[in-house]
């Protein structure tokens, strides 16, 4: 199977040769006929698969075939990502694929100044690549209009639900036409995503590249029993262990990924952390010095780490387990990319014995628990099992043997059962105030 098989214009040919694109990829090969045909399309797909030039080739070849529009030029076609990073990494794929189509490829997202990008659509702009609540913005000032949109791609579909996106795509859907050919893109075909799906495609033809949460064979999963208190040590040990590497590590909170990557710099492992909470900016600064080598620890939240695009990663480890077990697949998926062989190192505290226990469920295997010499917890974690206490039955704090007179409260002795309290994660909350946000000026422009 080649590119020239799947009938795609010599401009996009030629650029996919200068990318050194030799074959096309399985989700390539299922989407670009049925995209180029002019299906709607449910495509089951995350990052790593080439998902992007799955839609991204199809999509620019249609606009390709259309007269170009002479002048100010509205957007033809629209992709919608969930977060700034992706929506970078997307429309400079694009770019390099359009290289020799003279179509404009514009990315629009938050924390940046509006009027560059006010006076990119003076411009004329052929494919924007956005996030909703900046697009949101633009639509609300009257800068940005959707109303020549013929293609429209909603990439990490399931991403941007977890970020609460669903009224602002809601939103962006009443500002572009009902004609038009819609793309749909997920890791999952959960039933909010076949919900999505059935709001906004017609007779979507299904494509999916694999099963749902599956991960690559070649990933060695790897569990470190350690105390919570331990783990930097430990984590600074591997580091220290395997000092050529280059490592991403997830942390769960943005002060947690800050600091971490602060205590690693003053063990003399510089690392760089990414997180919601920094500036564009400085999010695309450090990406760029992780991919080019220049920094070779990254430290970062789920949410910022999504989608990100950097090509055979042999190691990542999580420092903190995520709170739901598709997490981990996501963030594995940055490993073990096209065959290469690659490792997941988590390290475990008793108190994550239960997230260890719902990821090797989703899995469906177990994960090799390897205690490091000089950092065995203070507590077994058995990791298919309940978590269990392993320390004599005399030492263990008794139900009967509380302070003389004192009510027994019923917390006390539930301790053992419960995990983490639930934290609101990363992405809920920005994607809340992204909501919220919205709203306000929604407001405030009523007041005027
Ligand atoms: P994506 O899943 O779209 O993020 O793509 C993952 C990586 O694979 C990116 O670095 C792409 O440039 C690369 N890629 C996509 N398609 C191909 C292909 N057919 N051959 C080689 N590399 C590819």
């Amino acid at each position: 199977m080649s590119f020239e098989t799947l009938g795609l214009a010599p401009g996009l040919l030629r650029a996919l040769a200068d990318n050194q694109y030799t074959t096309p990829t399985p989700i390539q090969a299922q989407a670009i006929p049925l995209v180029l045909a002019g299906h709607d399309v449910l495509g089951g797909a995350q990052t790593g698969t080439g998902k992007t030039a799955a839609f991204g080739l199809p999509l620019l070849q249609k606009l390709a075939e259309l007269p170009k529009p002479q002048g100010l030029h509205r957007p033809r076609a629209l992709i919608l990502t969930p977060t700034r990073e992706l929506a970078v990494q997307v429309s400079d794929n694009l770019r390099s694929y359009a290289k020799y189509l003279r179509l404009n490829v514009t990315a629009l997202f938050g924390g940046v100044g509006m009027q560059p990008q006010i006076d990119a659509f003076r411009r004329g702009v052929d494919v924007l690549v956005a996030c909703p609540g900046r697009l949101i913005d633009h639509l609300e000032r009257g800068t940005c209009k959707l109303g020549e949109v013929q293609l429209l791609v909603l990439d990490e579909a399931d991403r941007m639900l977890d970020m609460g996106f669903l009224p602002s795509i809601q939103r962006v859907m009443k500002h572009v036409p009902s004609q038009r050919q819609t793309l749909l893109f997920s890791a999952t075909f959960e039933p909010r995503i076949k919900a999505l799906a059935l709001d906004f495609l017609k007779n979507p033809q299904q494509v999916q590249v694999a099963a749902q949460n599956t991960v690559v064979e070649t990933i060695q999963h790897r569990a470190h029993p350690v105390d919570g208190n331990k783990k930097r040590d430990l984590l600074i040990q591997i580091l220290a262990e395997r000092h050529t590497e280059q490592v991403l590590v997830f942390g769960k909170t943005k002060h947690g990924c800050n600091r971490l990557a602060e205590q690693l710099e003053a063990a003399g492992l510089p690392a760089l952390a990414i997180h919601g909470n920094k500036s564009q900016a400085a999010r695309q600064k450090a990406l760029n010095e992780f991919k080019s080598g220049k920094t070779r620890i990254l430290v970062a939240t789920d949410v910022a780490a999504r989608g990100l695009d950097i090509p055979q990663l042999p190691l990542v480890i999580n420092h903190d387990l995520p709170m739901v077990a598709e997490d981990y697949v996501h963030r594995i998926g940055r490993t073990g990319r096209n065959g290469a062989s690659g490792e997941a190192i988590s390290l475990v505290a008793p108190e994550e014995a239960h997230l260890l226990r719902q990821i090797q469920k989703l899995l469906g295997r177990d994960i090799v628990m390897d205690t490091v010499a000089g950092f065995a917890p203070s507590r077994a974690i058995r990791s298919d099992a309940k978590p269990f206490d392993n320390t004599p039955r005399a030492a263990r704090p008794s139900r009967n043997r509380r302070p003389h007179g004192k009510p027994r409260k019923p917390e006390a002795h539930a301790h053992a059962h419960t995990g983490p309290k639930p934290v609101q994660r990363e992405g809920q909350r920005e994607g809340q105030r992204e909501g919220q946000r919205g709203a306000r000026q929604g407001e405030r422009r009523g007041a005027r």
